[in-house]
């Protein structure tokens, strides 16, 4: 399982935005004021969107399955 956390205290939001256009899964979203992640199941981890953030404001890790119950 893949947890995806994007700290708004780093995130530039909207006028960034880089981790959104990067993402081929559109785990992303663009709202007028903040970036956030609408689909995080969608999320394959590819890491793209980590190497292009320029705030390192996305955290991302894997969770064996048998930890949450899946
Ligand atoms: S790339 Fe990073 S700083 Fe830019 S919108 Fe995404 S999370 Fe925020
Ligand atoms: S790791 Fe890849 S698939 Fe997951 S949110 Fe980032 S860019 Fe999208």
């Amino acid at each position: 399982m893949i947890i995806i956390k994007l700290d708004k205290t780093q995130c530039k939001g909207p006028k960034c935005a880089k981790c959104a256009y990067v993402c081929p899964n559109n785990v992303f979203t663009i709202k007028s004021d903040s970036i956030f992640i609408s689909s995080p199941n969608y999320c394959k981890f590819c890491q793209e969107c980590l190497k292009i953030c320029p705030n390192t404001a996305i955290n991302i890790k894997t969770v064996p399955s048998s930890i949450c119950g899946f």
